[in-house]
């Protein structure tokens, strides 16, 4: 330090580089930590340039201690740093109060909210924001959540028995369980009930123009000649159609729109259609039903039958509000408050749903939990968990426009998450033999906090022996070395690194001391290692699928199997299967 510049301003730097490391799992950012002091402490703004170098080192010292550290240390700061923490996590059960009132709430007796997917695949990232907004809103004001299956298409869009669990098991896992469960597959007969009774109100009628010629009438604004033929020969017609009197593309059900509406999308939209379930059995009632509602139908009809107040849908949705306000005036009914909110698109994650089905399919990928996916199995599989997911998506709430998450963010609330109860273990990749010279003792005990701040959680003990040539034989990753580098073998000792050659054999080095005080002041890196004995074969899924192989502490074989663990230094990762002496992770995030 130069005269200019106080004395404490390294203590001061030291102690925003470990607040912001501890805010961004364990790495800080110079211009951040830079800009701390600075607005914090007034009479160094003069002094910003020669500050500048001061926080590189500072913040490089800090970014190299193994997370573990780093908290200690911040916490070893006292007061100030509890109060920040505290903060922290008041401003995160804040932004999950924020979600903006409901419109019109004061004209329903209760908030009805529904979710409705198709069974045809699982659900990802993308299908959060309905879920947790809409179960979110239900809670809000004691209403009812309601989970939809919309299964009406066993010819392009079959939905698959597995799938309805699925859909069931991960609205569970993030916290999202509905009060009520429908399966549209179990309701063709009221669809057919309210079909017949529009038709009688002169709202809908069979049309058997081919696609072709009814285009050709709907474009220019004029009705096909199916639109006026009486109410009585169109209900002989109807019946037709369900006693198998047309066959698959022969016949349509068509309700009444506006001809000249600007979106010709709108104009007389098909409500029912012929499917030949012979064909194409439904995996649920097989071939008992033909014919078959399309989307707005069925949807349109059961948002008001079950009572549903507020529809919270993507934007892509709006055009069928359109639609189905022709049937909902012409029965009479008050159509839902609609909210539609923008599409949700993350950076690096495959969210559409033909892609997935495509993939597994080919075999590009594993199958719905494959670590490259952003289906909610595979987020689970790979460690990420439901709050952080919660988070993100009610720090987004219902706006309209569309929106791009990063998948930084998810994983950076993840880790804040999962870093409370994660415990830490040592691996290694890229093992070297490390010979250490000169201890005293014969034999080293050492107990390492299974969780640095949760005493609870034990310790992981380590017994190592001095062998008869007088050295310590250990495991470090081949790369934390360096000639001539003070060094700290975590929890265990300080050593100096001597011979690195020929790489081929053990790396040397001498013994200096045991505290990490002295390690401070010389500036060792730390580093993890494993005793050479004792320990396990781990594999590492990566998330573009490569498998990383590396060596484990021993005390991992006592970790259960959905555990999620931080390789101390590297990564966080969940445990995914244990096979004889060999672990699988899956890579959580850094
Ligand atoms: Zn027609």
């Amino acid at each position: 330090l130069t005269d200019e510049i106080p004395s404490e301003a390294e203590s001061l730097i030291r102690a925003a580089a470990l607040l912001n490391a501890y805010r961004h799992g364990g790495k800080a950012e110079s211009g951040a930590v830079l800009g701390r002091v600075l607005a914090e402490n007034k009479n160094l703004r003069s002094l910003a340039r020669q500050l500048a170098p001061i926080v590189e080192r500072i913040v490089s010292e800090v970014n190299r201690l193994p997370v573990s550290e780093q908290e200690r240390m911040f916490r070893a700061l006292g007061p100030q740093s509890v109060k920040e923490e505290q903060e922290e996590k008041k401003g995160v059960k804040e932004e999950m109060k924020r979600l903006p009132p409901l419109p019109n709430v004061q004209r329903y007796d209760r908030v009805v909210t529904r979710f409705a997917p198709n069974p045809d695949s699982v659900l990802h990232l993308g299908s959060t924001r309905a879920i947790i907004l809409s179960h979110d809103y239900a809670r809000m004001y004691s209403g009812i959540f309601i989970l939809r299956y919309e299964d009406t298409d066993p010819r392009l869009k079959r939905s698959a028995l597995e799938l309805y669990r699925y859909v069931l098991e991960d609205l569970e896992w993030l916290g999202c369980k509905p009060d009520q469960v429908f399966y549209q597959s179990d309701r063709l007969e009221v669809y057919y009930e309210y079909a017949k009774k529009l038709i009688e109100l002169g709202g809908a009628y069979v049309c058997t123009c081919s696609q072709e010629n009814f285009r050709s009438y709907i474009i220019k604004g004029e009705p096909c000649p199916d639109r006026n033929v009486p109410v009585t020969d169109t209900l002989l017609r109807w019946d037709r159609m369900l006693n198998a009197g047309y066959s698959e593309g022969e016949a349509v059900l068509r309700v009444k729109t506006d001809l000249n509406h600007p979106n010709p999308a709108v104009r007389d939209w098909p409500a029912m259609r012929i499917i030949d379930t012979t064909k194409h059995k439904h995996p649920r009632v097989g071939s008992k039903y033909r014919v078959w509602p399309l989307y707005n139908w069925s949807a349109g009809l059961d948002d008001h039958l079950m009572g549903v107040t507020h529809i919270i849908r993507g934007q892509e949705h709006a055009t069928n509000a359109v639609r189905q306000k022709y049937f909902y005036s012409a029965f009479g009914w008050n159509y839902p408050e609609a909210i539609h909110y923008g599409r949700l698109m993350i950076e690096g994650g495959e969210l559409s749903k033909s892609k997935i089905e495509r993939g597994i399919r080919e075999g590009v990928y594993d199958g719905y939990d494959d670590p490259r996916l952003a289906t909610l199995r595979a987020l689970r599989r790979r460690g990420i968990v439901p709050q952080a997911i919660r988070r993100l998506i009610l720090e987004i709430g219902p706006k309209s426009s569309d929106v791009t998450v990063s998948w930084d963010n998810l994983l950076s609330y993840n880790r804040q998450i999962i870093d409370r109860t994660s415990p830490r273990r040592f691996a290694v990749f890229g093992p070297r033999e490390l010979h250490v010279m000169g201890v005293p003792e014969d034999q080293l005990r050492v107990a390492l906090p299974r969780h640095p701040d949760v005493p609870e959680m034990g310790a992981r003990e380590f017994v190592i022996r001095k062998e008869k040539d007088g050295v310590y034989r250990l495991l470090v990753q081949s790369e934390d070395l360096e000639t001539n580098r003070a060094t700290r073998l975590i929890g265990l000792m300080n050593i100096q690194v001597e011979s690195l050659s020929p790489d081929t054999k053990p790396a040397l080095a001498r013994f200096l001391g045991y505290t990490p005080e002295e390690a401070r002041r010389i500036r060792a890196k730390a580093v993890q290692w494993l005793p050479s004995e004792g320990n396990v074969d781990i594999i590492v899924t990566m998330p573009d699928a490569t498998k990383d192989r590396g060596i484990g502490e021993g005390g991992i074989s006592q970790e259960e199997v959905g555990t999620v663990v931080q390789f101390e230094r590297l990564f966080f990762a969940r445990l995914d299967s244990k096979k004889d002496k060999e672990y699988s992770f899956i890579f959580t995030s850094k």
